[in-house]
């Protein structure tokens, strides 16, 4: 066990910013996809998951893998382009 934590381990979906994404890649077949932060809150209390158990208790949604995935955060700062478009 490491001793220092990851940013998945001190991270809650709720302390996303709204327009935050994640990246979701499965381990086993490679397929990823995106979540959003409303994607994740299906339910109230999801937004207390940390993004450590968020991880785990995701599987792949590809057609018949259901493999572990692993999350990653993408940088805000590609999505620039998409922010400031909703009146
Ligand atoms: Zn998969």
């Amino acid at each position: 066990m490491s001793k220092s934590k990851s940013w998945k381990q001190t991270i809650r979906v709720a302390d996303l910013v709204d327009n935050q994404k994640l990246e979701v890649s499965c381990k086993k077949c490679g397929h990823s996809t995106y979540l959003t932060k409303a994607m994740i809150c299906t339910a109230e209390e999801r937004e207390m998951l940390f993004i450590d158990e968020l991880e785990h208790e995701t599987i792949c949604k590809a057609r018949g893998c259901g493999g572990k995935v692993r999350i990653a955060m993408v940088r805000l700062d590609e999505l620039s382009g998409f922010i400031g478009g909703l009146a």
